[in-house]
């Protein structure tokens, strides 16, 4: 059948049923008939949607009732035989002038002959989604509002689910954690969590302190961490709810050094008017963010103090001066490697910052700028210009930004003393201080050799004259010179960058030598100093836990002696280092209490187990007088307050021993008990040193 026959067929055979089928309906619906687009019935719903009654609707044309372009489009094409389906959302106007967002499906009902040729009507459906639509806009607005909060906080603010993964951070998070581009573009999670670990000063304790975090969905906590580039963050964490449950976690994170970090550099660095260079504060600021980079990467770093002869310059008239100056920048600009950072410290004296460059290279660029100075006509076009160099690296030179500068500045002068275009290099170069380290050099790669030695000063329980601790004291065999103590050679080892391996080896080597005593019976705690190179140098708590292992030594039987230097010198990174020690089980004490600035905070502030009065300290409460007798009670009372145990160094005397109980100190060592010893004095030393001795 076909033609209107067909037609006749499908509306009279089944009209009843599928009128029933569109009645039901709760959305509005309606019938058309394929041949002429005429609405051939429709449910109450639609005669609502419409504001009139359904009866009303049969007969009018399909796209008079939607008359969108898509709906017109649809029905002309089933009038001219092209039978089709429609299924999209559209924005209709409603009486009263008001429009609805509708979605709105036409249905093609097969005939007899069913396919394209046999549609013979179309079921229409509307589904009002004006309400739906509202939510989310609303949604949206809010989502909106939320991010321009998010964006607008200064915080950086991550989000996380509960299985660790990213769900959202603001810009403010990526301008702190310096995120690269890469990691955010690629939103690998991995990278950008390995991205901050690596910016942290201590990337094994922020790794486990985050692991910790992690593992306890229902966190609040407040901690701070500290990034290499000297930005010190505060770190709030929260769970994230949702219904009653937590979903997640948001960190946030907030600088709390801003006068330090926190402002892009550009804008931290004042600029000098004259040559467009950063001023001196802004380059130890940069000097200071490399340092941290240097001691976190063990990269090379070199700082360069270059002055041009000032005589010659002020000889000149003023529009000559701007002209050299202009023409020494751009001369320094065109020598420099990409990624070097000059300043103006003043006058005709500028800074150079050579990052992951050490001595070589800033001494051959040195030889570059002493020939640009003197070169054809030199740099006055009429005369070579004088230029002298100082060069500091790191650490040798210093490990602060203001030490490596001072030292490059000394330097410098030093090689102003020659006269003519030269460059030196800090402190340590030349004369007997280079023949000697390189002896301290040698011996090290010696693994010690017969040069490096320890002497053991035993430590006695205040109470019962026992053996309390062992403390290993470094030595240096200098060949013609002797066994040296540490201040014949420490301070220079330090400034030669050395002085970290050899607390290394002194490490070791006590601790090895405590495995032999405990062999042959004896197991003492060992007592180990730790300058202040080391105490800050990242990896600490690794290499100790290394050489306990190397020498199967329990932890809790090894005390580290820490500089007050160390904590005045980056408290944050000293105080990461040595809560990763006290994780470890090692006993921390301060050493040379009363002789530095003995300040109550760093009691507070830093996990330490016990202080060591130091000498003088112990000498002048036993000459009984004031204010030492009153200094030396307050010291001790503070440290105990602190829940610290306190012990006494350099008791000489009896006079000087006695007091010691008045101030509730727990052990002591000096002469009075014996002068260092060598390791196979220690046990006959200890064995006829009977309790009462000290007791006495
Ligand atoms: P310290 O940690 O305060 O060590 C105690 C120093 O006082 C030792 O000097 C010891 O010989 C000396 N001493 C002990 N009892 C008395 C006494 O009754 N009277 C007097 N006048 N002195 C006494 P030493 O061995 O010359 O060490 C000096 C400093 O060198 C140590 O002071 C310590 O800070 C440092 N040092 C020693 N070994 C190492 C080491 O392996 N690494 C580091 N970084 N420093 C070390
Ligand atoms: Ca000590």
């Amino acid at each position: 059948m076909s033609g209107p026959d067909a037609g006749i067929a499908w509306l009279a055979g089944q009209a009843s049923a599928r009128a029933e089928l569109v009645d039901s309906l709760d959305d509005p619906a309606w019938l058309v008939d394929a041949a002429d687009a005429s609405v051939q019935h429709a449910n109450r719903a639609a005669g609502v949607w419409f504001g009139t009654e359904p009866a009303e609707l049969v007969g009018r044309a399909a796209d008079s009732l939607l008359p969108t372009l898509e709906d017109v489009a649809f029905w002309g094409d089933v009038r001219c035989g092209a039978p089709g389906a429609l299924a999209s959302d559209t924005e209709l106007p409603r009486p009263g002038g008001a429009s609805a967002w509708v979605h709105r499906r036409v249905v093609p009902i097969g005939g007899l002959a069913g396919g394209a040729g046999g549609v013979r009507g179309y079921l229409v459906v509307l589904r009002d989604r004006s309400a739906e639509r509202r939510a989310e806009g609303e949604r949206d607005q809010l989502l909106a509002e939320l991010r321009a909060t998010l964006e607008a906080t200064a915080d950086g603010i991550l989000v996380t689910g509960l299985d660790d993964r990213i769900h959202a951070f603001n810009r403010r998070f990526a301008e702190l954690w310096s995120l690269p581009e890469s990691a955010l573009a690629q939103r690998d999670d991995g990278a950008v969590y390995r991205w901050m670990s690596r910016q942290t000063v201590a990337p094994a304790t922020y790794e486990a302190r985050l692991q910790q975090i992690m593992a306890q969905a229902l966190l609040s906590a407040v901690d701070t961490v500290q990034l290499v580039d000297g930005t010190q963050l505060e770190r709030h964490m929260q769970p994230q709810w949702s219904q009653g449950r937590p979903i997640g976690r948001v960190f946030s994170f907030r600088v709390l050094n801003p006068h330090r970090r926190g402002v892009p550099r550009h804008q931290r660095a004042v600029l000098d008017e004259t040559s467009g260079l950063i001023e001196r504060g802004g380059f130890v600021a940069e000097l200071d963010d490399a340092v941290g980079h240097a001691r976190r990467d063990g990269s090379p770093l070199a700082v360069l103090a270059v002055e041009y002869d000032r005589d010659q310059l002020y000889a000149l008239d003023g529009t000559a001066q701007a002209r050299s100056l202009a023409e020494i920048v751009e001369g320094l600009r065109a020598l420099l490697p990409v990624r070097a950072r000059l300043a103006r410290l003043g006058g005709m004296r500028f800074g150079l910052l050579l990052v992951d460059e050490g001595e070589a290279a800033a001494q051959a660029l040195s030889r570059r700028l002493v020939e640009h100075a003197r070169g054809d006509g030199g740099l006055l076009a009429t005369r070579a210009l004088t230029v002298s160099i100082g060069i500091a690296t790191y650490p040798h030179g210093g490990l602060g930004a203001e030490d490596l500068l001072a030292s490059a500045e000394l330097a410098l002068e030093r090689a102003r003393l020659d006269g003519r275009s030269a460059w030196r290099v800090q402190g340590y170069d030349g004369g007997d201080d280079g023949a000697r380290l390189a002896r301290l050099h040698h011996a090290l790669h010696d693994g010690g050799g017969d040069a490096l030695r320890l002497r053991y000063l035993p430590r006695v329980d205040a109470a019962t004259g026992e053996v309390q601790a062992i403390e290993a004291l470094l030595r240096w065999n200098d060949g013609a010179n002797g066994l040296l103590p540490p201040s014949q050679f420490l301070p220079l080892a330090d400034k030669a960058g050395l002085a970290g391996a050899l607390d290394d080896w002194a490490l070791e080597h006590a601790l090895q030598q405590a495995a032999r005593w405990r062999k042959a019976g004896h197991t003492w705690t060992v007592n180990v100093n730790l300058g202040s190179v080391q105490c800050l140098q990242p990896g600490l708590a690794r290499r100790v836990a290394a050489a306990l292992q190397a020498a199967d030594w329990p932890a809790a039987r090894l005390e580290l002696d820490i500089t007050e230097a160390a904590l005045r010198h980056d408290p944050v990174l000293a105080r990461a280092q040595l809560q990763a020690l006290r994780a470890l089980g090692v006993r921390l004490l301060l050493d040379d209490f009363g002789r530095g600035e003995a300040s109550l905070n760093l009691l507070r502030r830093f996990p330490l187990d016990g202080v060591k009065l130091d000498r003088d300290t112990v000498h002048g409460l036993a000459r009984g007088t004031q204010p030492d007798t009153g200094l030396a009670t307050a010291l001790a009372g503070a440290a105990r307050a602190c829940g610290l145990t306190v012990y006494a160094e350099g008791v000489e005397s009896e006079a000087q021993r006695q007091p010691l109980a008045a101030l509730g100190v727990g052990g002591w060592q000096g002469f009075l008990r014996t002068r260092p010893l060598d390791a196979a004095s220690v046990p006959a030393c200890v064995a006829t040193s009977p309790a009462a001795r000290s007791l006495r």
